[in-house]
């Protein structure tokens, strides 16, 4: 049978300033802004997706920016840190581009074998990590102002304390087609495909304080699923186990379930499609605000509640 699950879809975190999060994501880190939206639960509220050149499946990072969000705190319970992948040879390239822009990082360390790992956070506190490795062949942003060889290509890895890791890796074993394929000290690492993007890193973190969200937290974790049919299947697999899934959410560029799972995080399985080149050309992903049909109508008064933001990179090359 066919994998309902193929892998990571993308992450959602909560943060305070729209235009504090478009200068370090499409900035700093040279990610491409590959929709411009609104919450579709709150749409006076932005909802900016990066990613890669299309926005790919394992590769999407996307914030809600609560103007004044009061600051969460990691901890178990949490998706506390989202890795990106660089390759093996870009380190010098990164680190002086961190002490350029004033980012304060941690000493590199070696997680599993040939992974170097740098961790840091943007400015609301959102942890991050670079993981330069030499096993990725996905192009990142191609165009973008940071040389091809040193862009970021997608996600590596995400990383989830929990109290027991038991549990939540039933959940990914069982019924969310993950299987453990690394484990080292209190990381057990577990992916649906074998392959930078997916790995899902728990961490066996019981002395911990509790994660609580906030300015600077990751909302949800979401999977990818192949397309409407995989996803009922899903949700039906999700109702089995007694884990009270959401009906079917059209998100536009794809649709979703949402679910927590019993150590906390909020899941959700997403379709790999449609995408985002649905509403705008895949040269011009990003550079309007776009609005799903029911809010089109209130449009003039939304771009008024909206904070005014800028897209200027210039100065990140
Ligand atoms: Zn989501």
């Amino acid at each position: 049978m066919e994998p309902l699950i193929t892998g990571i879809h993308h992450v959602t975190a909560v943060v305070s300033d729209a235009q504090k999060n478009i200068d370090f994501y499409a900035g700093i880190l040279g990610l491409r802004l590959v929709k411009r939206t609104v919450n579709f639960d709150a749409p006076e509220v932005y909802h900016f997706y990066y990613g890669d050149e299309s926005g790919n499946p394992g590769s999407i990072l996307t914030f809600f920016p609560y103007p004044g969000l009061a600051g969460g705190r990691h901890g178990k319970g949490m998706l506390n840190t989202t890795a990106f992948s660089v390759a093996v040879d870009s380190m010098g390239y990164w680190m002086e581009r961190f002490r350029r822009w004033g980012i304060a990082t941690k000493p590199p360390k070696e997680r599993f074998d040939g992974e170097l790992v740098i961790y840091f956070e943007d400015e609301d506190g959102v942890g991050l990590e670079l993981v330069f490795n030499d096993k990725d062949n996905r192009m990142g942003f191609t165009h973008g102002h940071i040389p091809g060889d040193h862009a970021i290509k997608g996600f590596f890895n995400v990383e989830i304390w929990e109290e027991g890791y038991e549990r939540t890796a039933g959940l990914l074993t069982e019924q969310l087609d993950h299987r453990l394929i690394a484990e080292k000290g209190n990381r057990f690492r577990f992916a649906a495909t074998d392959s930078p993007g997916n790995y899902v890193d728990i961490i066996c973190s019981p002395d911990s304080l509790k994660g609580l969200p906030g300015n600077g937290t990751v909302h949800h974790l979401a999977f990818s699923t192949p397309n409407a049919a995989t996803q009922q299947d899903m949700r039906l697999k999700i109702v089995k186990r007694m884990l009270n899934p959401t009906p079917v959410l059209d998100r536009n560029y794809f649709t979703s379930i949402y679910f927590r799972e019993p150590g906390g995080v909020l899941f959700e399985v997403a379709t790999a499609g449609p995408g985002f080149a649905v509403d705008e050309t895949k040269e011009q992903l990003g550079e309007a605000l776009k609005l799903p049909a029911a809010y089109e109508d209130d449009r003039a008064e939304l771009e008024k509640k909206l904070p005014t933001v800028t897209f200027d990179y210039e100065k990140y090359k």
